[in-house]
C-alpha cells in the first residue's frame, strides 16, 4: 500500500502496534514488573538511556508503550507518555517544565481538580498558577512576567465549554519562547479536535474518560508535540546536566523528543505515577472504537440539547453545538466530528430543584465522571467545584441551578423518558 497519512479511525486499531513475535493480533497485556537484561553492560546502557528498552514497569511497559504510540498519532504528536491519571500528567508536564519561584498563566475556565492542584498544591511546592481573567491571548499575555514558563488551558473547559482560541495563544506562546499546553480530555482523544495541529506544544489529558470510554479505569496522558525549543535558555531543567544522568543534557542528547525523555527518565522514576500495565490494555480496548461512540455521543448530545431547550422547566441550555454558545464560532473552527458529549441546562426551582432532579433519575447516573458509555448527570456546585467559594463558582459558570450531563450510548427516547420523570419529580 502506498505511504499515505492514516485516518483517525484506522489509526485507533492499528497505530502503535503490528503483531509481535508471538502472532497475537490483538494487542498483548505484558503484566510484568522487570525485564531481563541481555548482560551487564546492556543494563548498564539501558541505566545510561544509550539504548531504547524496558528496564522496570514504574518506568515504561511493552502494553503502555504501545497505548503511547497510538495516542501520539491520534493526537498528532511525536511521542506520548501514559500515567497513573489525567492529574498525574498535569503535575509531571508542571514538574517537568518549572521548580520553584516559576508560574505559569491559566485560563480561568478549569476542572474544579485542577483548580485544587494549580492554587492550592502546586502553591505549596512554590510554583505559582496566575489565573488570567479570561482564556484570550491579550487576557493571558497581563500576567506574564520572566518567571512565567507556561501558558496552561482546556480546550472545551469543564463546566462552561469555551474553546479557547488555539491559535492566537500559541503566538503568544511563542512571542515570550514559553510552551502552550493544553488539556484536551474533552478533545476526546484528536477525534473532535487536536490542539497540537493549532500549535499547542504539550497535550496533557484524561484518559479515564472518553478515550477509555467505559467509566472502569483510571489513565492519563502527556502528547508531546516536539514543536518546542528546550534550548532557548529559559529552561534550565533541559540545558544543564542532569544530576541523576551521569551529567545528561537532555536537550542536546534527544533534541524533539528531550521533553518525553525528561517526563520519564526523571519524573516517572522520581514521582513514581506510573500506569498500570492492565489499565493500559483496558485504556486500549476503548481506543478503539473511541469515534464510533464519540459520534453516537455528539449525535445524541446535539439532540438532547435542542430537545431540552423546548421544555418550559428549562432555564437555559448550554452546549457547543447551539448556535447560541459564545464559543459556537470557535467550536467551528476548532472542532469536527461534532459538538462534544456534554451538555449543561439550569432547571427552573434554584438549588434545590437541581438536587431533586439529580436524586430522582433513575437510568441515568448520578455521580461525577464524564465519557462514560453510560449517561450521567452531575450537579457541579454541590460536587466538582465544591472547593470553590460561590462567587469563584460563578465565574467559572457554576450556578446553583445547573445541571451537566455527560451523554452515553443508551438509546434516546428512553434517556428523554427518564429526564421527564425526573422533572416531574421537582413539582
Ligand atoms: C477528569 C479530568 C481531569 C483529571 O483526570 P483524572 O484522570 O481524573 O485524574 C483533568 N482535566 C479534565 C478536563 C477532566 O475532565
Amino acid at each position: 500500500m502506498a505511504k499515505k497519512e492514516l485516518h483517525f479511525e484506522t489509526l485507533q486499531v492499528h497505530a502503535g502496534y503490528t503483531p509481535d513475535h508471538t502472532k497475537s493480533r490483538a494487542v498483548p497485556l505484558y503484566q510484568t514488573t522487570a525485564y531481563s537484561f541481555d548482560s551487564a553492560q546492556h543494563g548498564a546502557d539501558l541505566f545510561n538511556l544509550d539504548v531504547a528498552g524496558y528496564i522496570y514497569t514504574r518506568l515504561n511497559n511493552p502494553t503502555t508503550a504501545i497505548f503511547e504510540q497510538r495516542m501520539a498519532a491520534l493526537e498528532g504528536g511525536i511521542a506520548a507518555v501514559a500515567l497513573a491519571s489525567g492529574h498525574s500528567a498535569q503535575m509531571v508536564t508542571i514538574l517537568n517544565i518549572m521548580k520553584t519561584g516559576d508560574n505559569f498563566v491559566t485560563s480561568p475556565y478549569l476542572y474544579g481538580g485542577t483548580h485544587n492542584q494549580f492554587f492550592v498544591s502546586f502553591k505549596d511546592m512554590g510554583i505559582e498558577a496566575r489565573k488570567a481573567l479570561s482564556d484570550t491571548a491579550q487576557e493571558m499575555e497581563k500576567l506574564i512576567d520572566e518567571n512565567t514558563k507556561a501558558l496552561y488551558t482546556e480546550n472545551i473547559g469543564n463546566p462552561y465549554f469555551n474553546v479557547p482560541d488555539i491559535e492566537k495563544l500559541a503566538a503568544l506562546a511563542n512571542k515570550y519562547g514559553i510552551p502552550l499546553i493544553v488539556d484536551n480530555t474533552f478533545g476526546c482523544g484528536g477525534y473532535l479536535s487536536q490542539p497540537i495541529k493549532h500549535g499547542a506544544n504539550i497535550v496533557v489529558e484524561s484518559a479515564t474518560k472518553w478515550i477509555g470510554g467505559h467509566g472502569n479505569s483510571m489513565g492519563g496522558l502527556i502528547i508531546d508535540g516536539g514543536n518546542f525549543n528546550w534550548g532557548n535558555g529559559k529552561f534550565p531543567k533541559y540545558t544543564e546536566p542532569s544530576e541523576s544522568y551521569q551529567d545528561t543534557i537532555f536537550w542536546e542528547k534527544f533534541g524533539a523528543v528531550a521533553f518525553t525523555m525528561r517526563c520519564v527518565a526523571e519524573n516517572l522514576r522520581d514521582l513514581g505515577p506510573a500506569i498500570s500495565p492492565f489499565n493500559s490494555w483496558q485504556l486500549i480496548q476503548g481506543v478503539e472504537t473511541l469515534s464510533v461512540r464519540v459520534d453516537k455521543i455528539c449525535q445524541t448530545a446535539m439532540a438532547l440539547a435542542l430537545w431540552l431547550q423546548e421544555n418550559p422547566e428549562v432555564v437555559e441550555v448550554n452546549y457547543l453545538g447551539l448556535e447560541n454558545h459564545a464559543y459556537h464560532q470557535l467550536a467551528k473552527k476548532y472542532l469536527r466530528n461534532g459538538f462534544g458529549g456534554v451538555l449543561t441546562f439550569r432547571i427552573k426551582g434554584g438549588l434545590q430543584a437541581a438536587k431533586t432532579f439529580a436524586e430522582s433519575v433513575e437510568l441515568i447516573s448520578h455521580l461525577v465522571n464524564v465519557g462514560d458509555v453510560r449517561t450521567i448527570i452531575t450537579h457541579p456546585a454541590s460536587t466538582t467545584h465544591r472547593q470553590m467559594n460561590a462567587e469563584t463558582q460563578v465565574a467559572a459558570g457554576v450556578f446553583p441551578d445547573l445541571l451537566r450531563l455527560s451523554c452515553g450510548l443508551e438509546h434516546i427516547d428512553d434517556l428523554k423518558d427518564d429526564i421527564m420523570q425526573a422533572i416531574a419529580k421537582i413539582k
